[in-house]
């Protein structure tokens, strides 16, 4: 295997606006849209041409493939047209490919010769994920967005869906030749269902000669404006629809359930869900943080760590206490690695960036959430029941600490991890972490947390030298004089796999995990569970396929 390269962003497109109105890439030579026109020829060249609105009639699930988001024209205007013709009970997926994503400035300007399209690109506009490498996944109702931040070809390697519909948008074949070979045509070919169609603007030979090549069938048909002829073409079969699961049952109220009844919930499907509630669940500690993970490195597991962190801003702003969080390295080596993300720059700037003078990383996106409001929201539709045992046709198993119960022996090899929290007094008022963390809540300062493995005494029962430690932690780091408030400390278990990635899949008796979540259930937990419930229902997935065999049964 090749060693991992630097994580970056990905590059931003070269853009010349000189061209009223049409955004046009220099490197290229090409422009992104026509204005005369754009949104019509967008109509005839990609939606009509995929036999839309039509085709996604009396079906429970549609999904289009695009390669080229650009400034996201076409998804746009096939979310608009989607508005007014959709099937009842029917979701709509666009899964697009980008490897030189505008930033939301851009977009905005690009998209702002279409007045008409505004209300649908401001919701785009606010939860855009940036230049950020790898999967997002974007919510808006029935309409799911997958966004791939990558070259083509890998992103066409690590795409996990069939998709009914392509719009096949690079720019002209002879600038940009790589979105168009016959390999790339043989990748599409793998990824259609039944029955696909696509649309180009392009008839060019060695287009037409690829998609026959991968098995399409094409037919040139009369251009939209000045162009004399498109294209469309065709795979054999009749298209499918969506199958719908068994009731699921997810045991597990914590995080972890509550972002699988959500997933489903978002299909139409209500979960009911099993809890256990004999011991402290760790996703009911009065706060948390959601905080990137960050690494140099660009591996698979990288990638997602940004772009879950991406969704879980997403998931919960309307429900986020504050927003920005410190981060104090704890030793000048974890300074010299902030020093180098900071050169690298995995996440933009307004996400991240260190102070070399303060030794201070300022995390000004982060935030800080009360996991009652999110759960208590998440599950409001939810009887929860207490049992434990189960002989469902779907079930989920999402339990933390009580997992091990629900386990053969040797299914899975977990740890766990105990960790107290301490309620405290001083005078501080961004949250802050440094190994430990400190979030000033008005209930006071809650300091947390320890990590210790099992030690075969109930973890529940507090450690009065856990509270020093958590106290003297916060004050080294910090230089603020703290003391312990009156309020009981609180001790949890994280679970935890051998090499700290989360645990998820189909268990050999048939059912689901998800696990292995460790301090960062709220981070993952929303698209591990979005990325499970996609899988059980066939919808494209919101992670890389390197990702899912990752986080597999280990
Ligand atoms: N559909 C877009 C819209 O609605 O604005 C316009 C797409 S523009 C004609 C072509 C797009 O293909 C550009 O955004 C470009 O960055 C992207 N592209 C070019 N080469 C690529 C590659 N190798 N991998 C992925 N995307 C690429």
């Amino acid at each position: 295997m090749p060693a991992p390269t630097p994580l970056t962003q990905c590059d931003p497109p070269q853009l010349d606006w000189s061209r009223s109105g049409t955004p046009a890439a220099t490197d290229f030579g090409d422009i992104y849209f026509s204005v005369d026109g754009g949104l019509a020829e967008t109509e005839t060249v990609f939606l009509k041409a995929c036999g839309l609105p039509e085709r996604w009639q009396g079906q429970q699930r549609f999904t289009i493939g695009e390669l080229g988001f650009g400034s996201g024209l076409n998804f746009l205007a096939a979310w608009r047209m989607w508005e007014t013709t959709k099937p009842k009970g029917g979701r709509l997926h666009f899964v697009s490919i980008e490897k030189f994503p505008f930033d939301a400035p851009q977009i905005k300007q690009a998209l702002s010769v279409w007045p008409e399209l505004e209300p649908y690109s401001a919701q785009l506009i606010k939860s855009w994920p940036g230049r950020v490498k790898g999967f997002h996944r974007l919510h808006f109702g029935d309409v799911t967005l997958t966004l791939i931040h990558d070259d083509i070809s890998n992103a066409l390697d690590e795409l996990d869906a069939k998709i009914d519909a392509w719009f096949l948008d690079g720019f002209s074949p002879s600038k940009n030749p790589d979105m168009w070979s016959v390999e790339m045509m043989q990748k599409l070919a793998m990824l259609s269902a039944p029955g696909a169609k696509i649309g180009t603007f392009t008839v060019a030979g060695a287009v037409r000669n690829a998609l026959t090549e991968a098995g399409f069938t094409v037919e040139k048909k009369e251009g939209f404006g000045r162009k004399r002829h498109r294209l469309e073409a065709y795979f054999p079969g009749e298209i499918q629809d969506a199958t719908t699961p068994p009731t699921p049952t997810i045991i597990g109220a914590g995080i972890a359930g509550a972002s699988l009844v959500k997933a489903f919930a978002r299909r139409g499907i209500t979960a009911n869900v099993l809890h256990k509630a004999d011991h402290p669940a760790a996703s009911h500690n009065a706060a948390a943080l959601i905080k990137p993970r960050l690494d140099l490195q660009d591996r698979p597991e990288s990638r997602f760590f940004l772009g879950s962190y991406i969704y879980a801003l997403n998931a919960y702003e309307p429900q986020a206490l504050k927003i920005g969080v410190i981060h104090i390295p704890k030793s000048e080596a974890e300074t010299e690695r902030y020093i180098k993300l900071n050169n690298q720059a995995p996440l933009s700037r307004e996400h991240f960036s260190f102070d070399d003078a303060q030794n201070k990383l300022a995390l000004n996106k982060s935030l800080l959430i009360e996991p009652k409001s999110v759960l208590g929201d998440w599950l409001s539709d939810i009887s929860l029941s207490e049992t434990a045992m189960t002989s469902a046709e779907l079930t989920i198993l999402a339990a933390g600490f009580g997992i091990r119960d629900m386990l053969k022996d040797d299914d899975i090899p977990l740890r766990f991890s105990r960790g107290q929290l301490t309620w405290a007094e001083a005078e501080i008022e961004t949250p802050t972490t440094y190994g430990g963390y400190a979030l000033p809540l008005k209930e006071g300062l809650l300091l947390g947390a320890t990590h210790q493995r099992l030690d075969g005494v109930n973890p529940f029962d507090l450690k009065p030298e856990d509270d020093v430690q958590n106290l003297n932690n916060f004050e080294k780091f910090t230089g603020v004089k703290v003391r312990q408030a009156k309020a009981p400390s609180r001790a949890s278990v994280r679970v935890t796999t051998a090499d700290t990635l989360p645990m998820m899949g189909q268990l050999e008796d048939g059912r689901w995990i998800l696990t292995g979540l460790g301090s960062r259930g709220f981070v993952f937990a929303p698209l591990l569970a979005e990325a499970i419930v996609s899988k059980i229902c066939g919808d494209p997935m919101p992670i890389a396929k390197s990702v899912w065999d990752k986080f597999g049964i280990r």
